[in-house]
């Protein structure tokens, strides 16, 4: 493998960021920036202005965060130094979260400011002083309206994700906003798509912006040779458990997967061995020497599995390579082919396997315009599926031992036995050994089918996994309704069941999931028991279902 890899040049340190953030970024395990960091980074850091076309999953978050962070003082300014509007509140949480991440040691506050969220927590942390804001435009406007933000210190105003902002309806708010703002500030706006509504914004209030777009490198031909291609869409808590279950259906003699970050091939290599598999991880950072190692057991079949990252991978050429595991969706569509490209070499046939998060979907577009090859969605397999597909494999095992001549050896264990059972009770009792020998049942919980992409869901009824007041208490419950698809049931039944059996607004009502046969409901905690007691009386599409707490734990 190339030892120049690792280069500083080639990776952060060369988009010229101050040493504070490039240890955050080591300290994350992120090697090198990705395409539209690459891109937007350097002109950011000069002051520019800059459209960014770039979806989700692309690292657009810390192309527009880092820059921010670079030139912060703190204390220097009354008000917020940087204001990011964002669509949604899940967004406004994770982009916070992301620039507190990456300015760790500079000590920056960030808020994040979104409706539903009481606002006394808002108003205390602003009235203490914040260097960044993340906002949905509504709850913005509604603080500058009270008096309680000022954004006359404002140096750099991100517009993210721009065009569902729009679709949100959000334009005349956005307008608003920036008439709050120095008229010399620096203006950022990054979106996934550039329909020309986008394009009238920032021509209003963008200067003479820098554009970057992701490159689209065509393929070479031919560089996708016999891979049977395949994606499944999982939230993000149940990634590990979904990997964990396509493997064991899979049963890959050689695989990689990818990971985004250090710190997450770690995590996957732990789940993976828990579950069983000899796994091992490829960093960039270890040794050529350490490298060669893991190469070799991979090679010799005492590992079966490589957990990577990009960086790791590169020059790597493993003839045994049956699958290669996206464990996210790559950030740009040129890497995927890379990825890939990585098996069904020489005419052998390789299995590529992506799982993508909701948001993610559209990146997986991206790439099938990029290849001119359709990536069909899978459904996960489920509990049963597993057994099943274990139960099979014990069966093989049996058939291998029956192919082979040596038995003879057990057959006075046989004898000994058939004398008080019959012989099918002792082959029974043997392959229960045997199975169970294998590893058993699985009794695991089965992952819930993922909401659907936030583009098709309003503000309040995004997905909400992380929800814990102050007193360490969920605010947001999640309960279990014992009816699904399979009953003919819709989202609007179960609006209408709730509020009308237990007063509940509809609009206290939060992420609805439905899957065959039951639905995870989130309400407000304070709410629960009353939903419960409501709803155990209720009759749904003519049935009477089982209402209670989700017990699954993410
Ligand atoms: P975003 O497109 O901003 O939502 O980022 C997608 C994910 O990629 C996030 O989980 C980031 O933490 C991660 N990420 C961003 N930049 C990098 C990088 N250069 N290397 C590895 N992971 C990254």
């Amino acid at each position: 493998m190339d030892e120049d890899l690792f280069e500083p040049e080639a990776g952060f340190a060369g988009l010229g960021l101050r040493p504070e953030l490039l240890r955050a970024l080591v300290s994350l395990g992120y090697e090198e920036p990705t395409p539209i960091q690459r891109g937007a980074i350097p002109p950011l850091i000069a002051g520019e202005d800059l459209v960014g076309q770039a979806a989700t999953g692309t690292g657009k978050t810390a192309a527009f965060a880092l820059p921010l962070l670079q030139s912060l003082t703190r204390g220097e300014t009354e008000g917020p130094h940087a204001l990011a509007l964002v669509p949604t509140r899940e967004l406004a949480e994770q982009v916070s979260q992301a620039v507190h991440r990456y300015g760790r040691e500079l000590g920056v506050r960030v808020l994040p400011v979104y409706g539903g969220q009481p606002i006394g927590r808002q108003l205390q942390a602003l009235s203490r002083g914040v260097d960044v804001v993340v906002g949905t435009p509504g709850r913005v406007l509604d603080h500058i309206n009270r008096g309680t933000l000022h954004l006359g210190d404002v140096r750099t105003v991100v517009l993210d994700e721009a065009d569902e902002m729009l679709d949100m309806g959000f334009a005349e708010d956005i307008e608003a906003i920036l008439a709050e703002t120095p008229t010399e500030r620096q203006t950022v706006l990054f979106s996934a798509t550039m329909p020309p509504r986008i394009d009238a914004i920032a021509r209003r209030h963008l200067r003479e912006p820098v554009r970057v777009t992701m490159g689209r490198e065509e393929p070479t031909p031919g560089e996708l040779p016999l891979v049977r291609q395949s994606a499944y869409i999982v939230a993000r808590a149940y990634k590990a458990a979904a990997l964990g279950r396509i493997l064991d259906v899979e049963a890959p003699t050689a695989a990689i997967v990818f990971c985004r970050t250090r710190e997450e091939v770690d995590q996957v290599t732990e789940t993976l061995n828990g579950r069983g598999y000899r796994a091992e991880a490829l960093h960039g950072g270890m040794s050529q020497d350490q490298r060669d190692r893991v190469m070799g057991r991979l090679r010799g079949g005492s590992t079966e599995l490589l957990v990577a990252t990009d960086v790791a991978a590169r020059g790597l050429d493993v003839e045994q390579l049956t699958h290669v595991i996206n464990f996210n969706v790559p950030a740009a569509p040129e890497a995927y082919v890379h990825r890939i490209g990585r098996v069904g070499r020489a005419g052998r046939e390789g299995v590529a396997i992506s799982l993508a998060e909701p948001r993610e979907q559209r990146m997986l577009k991206a790439i099938e315009r990029l290849t001119g090859r359709r990536i069909p969605l899978e459904k996960l397999p489920t509990v049963t599926d597993l057994r099943a597909r274990r139960l099979e494999l014990t069966r093989a095992s049996l058939q291998e031992a029956l192919d082979a001549d040596d038995l003879d050896r057990f057959r006075v264990v046989i004898d000994s036995l058939t004398d008080e059972h019959d012989v099918e009770q002792v082959a029974l009792a043997a392959v229960k050994l045997l199975h169970e020998a294998a590893g058993g049942d699985i009794d695991e919980p089965e992952i819930p089918s993922p909401l659907p992409p936030r583009r098709e869901q309003p503000e309040n009824r995004g997905p909400r996994p992380d929800r814990r007041s102050r007193n360490g208490e969920d605010d947001v419950t999640r309960l279990f309704v014992g009816i699904g698809r399979r009953s003919g049931l819709r989202p609007q039944d179960l609006v209408g069941a709730i509020a009308g059996e237990s007063g509940l607004p509809a609009r206290d009502i939060g992420a609805i999931q439905i899957t065959d046969r039951f639905s995870l409901v989130e309400i407000p905690e304070a709410a629960a028991d009353r939903v419960i007691k409501a709803l155990s009386r209720a009759t749904i599409r003519g049935k009477r279902p089982t209402v209670r707490r989700e017990r699954y734990n993410r």
